[in-house]
C-alpha cells in the first residue's frame, strides 16, 4: 500500500510573505484574508478525508485564536511558523529564541497542548544557519521541517537530504523532497508555486510516486493565500515579484483538489510517528 505523505500548510497572511515583511507590514492597514483562505483549505481537506500539519504564525494565532482552535478541532496538527515571519538569518540567537518562544506560548495557549514542530519563514538555506535548530531543542521542540540547502535559483544544491534524519541536538529534520538531477537541476516540486501553480500536475504526481518508491513518505506544503484568486501585493512591490505570485494562480485550486484525491495525506506527527517516538 502507498504510504501516507505529510501535508503541511504554512498559515500566514498574504502580506507576511512580502519581500519586505521583516520591515514591519502593518496589519491594521491591510485586508486580512487568512480566515477565508484557511477555511477553504479546511473544507478541501475534509472533503478528501485528508489531515495536515498547520505551521501557524504566532502573529496570526494572537489575532485569530478561534481559527487555530478550529484547525485543531478538525484533527489537524498545530505547529509553529515562528512569530513574526522574519527570516532567521536576520535575527540574532536571542531574537530568534524570543520569536519562537512567543509563538509557542500563543499556540499552546490556543490549543491547550504543547507544540512539537517548527518551520522557519523562508526556510533555512545555509548550513551556517543551523544554530537555529539548537534553539529549537532548547525550547523543547521535537522536529523541524525547514532545512533546504539550495541556492534560491536555480536550486543547485549538491547534498540535498532525502530521508528524515536527526540533528546532533536530537531534533528530527523532515526534509522537503526534490526530484534529483532533473535536466541537471534539483527540481523542487513539493511546495509553493512548483507544487500547484507552475509544474504540470502529471510531473508532480510522477515525482511523488518516484519518491514514494525510493524513499517513502514525502513532505509537501502550500500557503492558504495561494488559493485566493486575487493576487495581493503591497504598494511598491517590484513587477517581477507580482508576476511570480500571479503565475498559474488559477491552477492552484484544481491542482490541490486533484492531489488530495490521488494521495493520502496525514500530519507530520502521524506520518513520522516512529521517528518521533525514538
Ligand atoms: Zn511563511
Amino acid at each position: 500500500m502507498a504510504p501516507a505523505h505529510a501535508l503541511t500548510i504554512d498559515v500566514e497572511e498574504w502580506f507576511h510573505d512580502d519581500w519586505r515583511s521583516d520591515r514591519g507590514a502593518d496589519w491594521n492597514d491591510l485586508p486580512s484574508t487568512v480566515v477565508d483562505d484557511v477555511l477553504l483549505v479546511l473544507d478541501l481537506l475534509a472533503r478528501a478525508g485528508a489531515r495536515a500539519t498547520f505551521f501557524v504564525l504566532g502573529d496570526v494565532a494572537r489575532r485569530k485564536p478561534e481559527l487555530v482552535r478550529r484547525i485543531a478541532a478538525a484533527g489537524h496538527e498545530i505547529a509553529s511558523h515562528g512569530d513574526t515571519h522574519r527570516p532567521v538569518p536576520t535575527q540574532s540567537r536571542v531574537q530568534f529564541t524570543a520569536d519562537v518562544d512567543a509563538s509557542l506560548a500563543v499556540l499552546s495557549d490556543c490549543i491547550g497542548a504543547a507544540v512539537t514542530g517548527y518551520r522557519a519563514p523562508y526556510f533555512l538555506r545555509r548550513a551556517r544557519d543551523l544554530w537555529a535548530i539548537e534553539v529549537l531543542a532548547e525550547l523543547g521542540l521535537r522536529y523541524d521541517s525547514s532545512y533546504v540547502p539550495v541556492r534560491w535559483m536555480p536550486y543547485l544544491g549538491r547534498d540535498i537530504p532525502r530521508v528524515p534524519y536527526r540533528h546532533q541536538c536530537g531534533v528530527w529534520e523532515f526534509p522537503l523532497p526534490f526530484a534529483e538531477r532533473f535536466g541537471g537541476w534539483n527540481l523542487p516540486y513539493a511546495g509553493g508555486g512548483p507544487l500547484l501553480r507552475f509544474l504540470p500536475y502529471r510531473v508532480v504526481e510522477q515525482a511523488l510516486r518516484a519518491h514514494e518508491a525510493a524513499v517513502g513518505p514525502a513532505v509537501v506544503y502550500c500557503h492558504p493565500w495561494e488559493l485566493d484568486p486575487e493576487v495581493r501585493t503591497l504598494p511598491g512591490t517590484p513587477r517581477y515579484v507580482r508576476l511570480w505570485k500571479q503565475l498559474g494562480r488559477a491552477r492552484t485550486l484544481p491542482a490541490l483538489t486533484r492531489l488530495l484525491a490521488t494521495f493520502t495525506f496525514r500530519p507530520i506527527r502521524e506520518v513520522y510517528v516512529h521517528e518521533l517516538a525514538a
